[in-house]
């Protein structure tokens, strides 16, 4: 633990140095700055992943063209494809000029130097996911990292009990995926000081290979016995009504991706089939327009939009 320490207080003068609080030029906010105004208003924010330039500007442009607060998710298991110290500058100035709130969010954090490059790059929130640990060891790690990026004005997102399946891929069918227990969610959130809590209750990542069934009693049972904003986990692929329903029930963040993705590689691959002569920007635009589309429809199925 004491490693932690010596990070976060290093973290916490590098924070203090790249954002003059005194200043007016950060818009990146705090992430239970959006998701407190989504529980008031009864909707959910959508968390949309981000692995380059043109991602970014899908998500950007339809979150500005429909005036809803976006997070902007990097996912640790996409550090392999990025330079997060790069991208960060370039999220930041972008969302200087986006008239809408925009958390930076690091999804599935689960190394320590994931979450520290994360901080010192910026970002005003982070998920820890310690799901696959053992109870205990999941409440101890996320408690000591929550305690330090709270001091950083960073917000934390944990996860109890595990959202199965992987980014972007076929949904697993181990059954790796394992219920969060109402009462166990209690006691995390109370040990941990989590802002955020990210339950699994019948969503999977990836593509799923049948109907999701949400268990929403049990999604009922957590928002009573925790009180803070739930995500949901795997939003692509799951039907709209059952997306309303799980915002009445307590949802207040949902993340997407694996839409965003094939939805970028379906359209790339049919303008190929067009035309096999096209060039690369134009290519790049038609990744970036299909995007944008699957955001401008989560946000209306959320109802985020016109928020603010
Ligand atoms: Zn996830």
């Amino acid at each position: 633990m004491l490693i932690y320490r010596k990070n976060f207080v290093i973290i916490k003068m590098n924070y203090d140095r790249i954002f003059d609080k005194s200043s007016d030029i950060m818009t990146l906010v705090n992430m239970n700055e959006i998701l407190k105004m989504a529980m008031q208003k009864g909707c959910a924010i959508g968390a949309f992943n981000v692995v380059d330039i043109n991602s970014l500007h899908a998500v950007i442009n339809s979150a500005v063209r429909l005036k809803s607060p976006v997070i902007i998710s990097v996912a640790e298991i996409h550090f392999q494809y990025i330079d997060v110290e790069e991208l960060a500058p370039v999220i930041k100035a972008a969302a200087d000029k986006a008239p809408i709130p925009l958390a930076l969010h690091l999804d599935h954090g689960q190394s320590l130097e994931a979450v520290m490059k994360a901080v010192q790059c910026g970002f005003t929130s982070i998920m820890f996911d310690g799901s696959q640990l053992p109870l205990e060891e999941n409440i101890a790690k996320t408690a000591e990292i929550v305690r330090y990026a709270h001091a950083a004005g960073i917000s934390v997102e944990g996860e109890l009990g595990h959202v199965g399946g992987a980014e972007g891929q076929l949904e697993d069918q181990s059954g790796d995926s394992l219920f969060t227990d109402p009462s166990e969610a209690s006691l995390f959130v109370k040990k941990t000081r989590v802002d955020a809590l990210a339950v699994a209750v019948g969503s999977a990542h990836g593509v799923y290979k049948r109907k999701p069934r949400l268990d929403f009693n049990r999604l009922k049972k957590i928002k009573d016995s925790t009180r803070i904003p739930l995500v949901l986990h795997g939003g692509s692929g799951i039907p709209d009504n059952d997306i309303k329903k799980s915002i009445e029930c307590g949802i207040c963040k949902i993340n997407v991706y694996t839409e965003l993705s094939q939805n970028a590689v379906g359209s790339v691959r049919k303008k190929l089939a067009e035309y096999s002569g096209i060039s690369y920007p134009e290519l790049m635009r038609t990744a970036r327009r299909a995007m944008e589309n699957v955001v401008a429809e989560k946000i209306e199925i959320f109802g985020s939009k016109n928020f603010v």
